[in-house]
């Protein structure tokens, strides 16, 4: 692979250096239309909202509303890069486990579509700053006790999770009856995910069962029907050769047929339903660009390939033990024979990019692209050891262009005062 969506890597290492951050905009766009296309049913509403953490600039922004999603944030920061981007204010969902007052009270000025509340604390803190300039929607956080398939640090849905309320507290129906009888609040209903990267279809299906049932028994108790569910995102992708991706054409039609027929099973409401993918939009159209430093072999014999970048650009391996599949650039065909670690400038023992990975012999100049980082990269980047955040460059029709610039010494600098 010398090249992605027809512009050669060679020329984008010239003209923009590396490290580099690179996402093919069409495939991005094909990810969005795969969701809006098959998250539909002819009985009931729904709706696609991009969980904007993923990863989010101005362009970002305007893509995903071009493509017609809504948009996910959780904070301040998010918010006002979606606004700066003139991203509808009604299509923006704002999340967040922990918001200041602050943050609501902006959420409220800028008249943002929905807010989704975490704990009673929240709810009570949002009775009190809403006013009847405008009736905001208003979904709760849940959490259904699903037990996804995924990694320890990226479950968020067990009893002792910081998201949300358990289905299981009672307290959890108190705060929607309160939400219920506010006069500028139009409660619409739950919020829950259940973790990332699930491979598994059946776990979405349950979740949404589960949540239906909890709705019946809010209808039971309180006699409130709750008229919209908001199931998440979590939606795994392919980060290695031998992952298998979810078949989103399938899981996305089938969860809605489930809650179709749940739902008329149980006598409820047909609700409008959203989900929020996040990293399934973005992560695969997204790839780093490194230049090789050095090539370094331990006296016991590991074999260490120093790029440019380092765990400020890529932190999902030291974080999550997460794995990556990479290439030479230009060096497919040769055999794939030496095992390599890939690591970074940071010092860190911890800034490791790839363990162990079978590579033709690399030499320093060599690129070295690594897949599937769209999601969580840019996103998660920091500054630690003074380094810079690198550029993003988007590229759609052979034609590549930059979405975030380089940052510059003076950029790093840019809040330093004197002593
Ligand atoms: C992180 C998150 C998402 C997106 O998760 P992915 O696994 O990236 O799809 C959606 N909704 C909420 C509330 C989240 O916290």
């Amino acid at each position: 692979m010398t090249k992605i969506n027809g512009v050669s890597l060679y020329e984008l290492k010239s003209k923009y250096q590396t490290p580099l951050y690179i996402y093919d905009e069409d495939m991005i766009r094909n990810q969005c239309k795969i969701f809006t296309k098959n998250f539909r049913h002819p009985k009931m509403k729904s709706n696609v909202v991009y969980a904007s953490k993923a990863f989010l600039t101005i362009a970002m922004a305007q893509l995903i509303h071009s493509e017609g999603l809504y948009l996910d944030c959780v904070s301040q920061g998010e918010v006002y890069t979606a606004l700066k981007a003139g991203f509808p204010v009604e299509k923006i969902v704002l999340h967040g486990n922990n918001k200041t007052k602050e943050e609501l009270m902006m959420a409220l000025n800028f008249k943002i579509g929905t807010i989704v509340v975490d704990n009673e604390y929240e709810a009570k803190m949002l009775a009190t700053l809403v006013n009847d300039s405008y009736k905001v929607n208003v979904m709760l956080r849940v959490n259904p006790g699903i037990d996804a398939h995924t990694h320890e640090y990226i479950k968020t849905s067990t009893l002792d999770s910081k998201f949300g309320m358990s289905t299981l507290d009672t307290r959890t129906i108190e705060t929607i009856k309160l939400l219920s009888n506010q006069p500028d609040i139009n409660f619409l209903g739950t919020h829950s995910h259940i973790g990332s990267q699930i491979l598994e279809e059946q776990s979405f299906y349950d979740h949404a069962i589960t949540i239906l049932n909890f709705y019946k028994k809010i209808k039971d108790e309180t006699g409130i029907e709750l008229t919209a569910i908001n199931l998440g995102g979590g939606f795994g992708v392919k980060y290695l050769k031998d992952d298998v991706r979810l078949n989103l054409n399938v899981v996305l039609k089938e969860l809605l047929d489930i809650i179709y027929q749940k739902s008329n099973e149980l006598e409820l409401k047909l609700p409008h339903v959203f989900i929020e993918p996040g990293r399934s939009i973005v992560a695969e159209a997204g790839y780093t660009l490194y230049t090789i430093n050095q090539i370094k072999t331990t006296i016991n014999h590991k074999n260490y390939i120093f790029i440019d970048g380092s765990m400020n650009d890529h932190i999902r391996t030291a974080l999550y033990q997460a794995k990556y599949d990479c290439l030479i650039v230009g060096k497919e065909n040769l055999n794939h024979d030496i095992n390599y670690t890939i690591a970074g400038k940071a010092c860190e023992s911890g800034d490791i990019i790839i363990h162990d990975i079978k590579l033709p012999e690399a030499y320093p100049e060599d690129l070295l692209l690594v897949k599937t980082t769209g999601a969580y990269h840019y996103s998660m980047a920091s500054h630690y050891n003074r380094l810079t955040i690198p550029p993003v460059v988007f590229i759609k029709d052979g034609k590549h262009r930059l979405v975030v610039r380089k940052e510059s010494f003076m950029d790093l600098l840019s809040h330093d005062e004197e002593l």
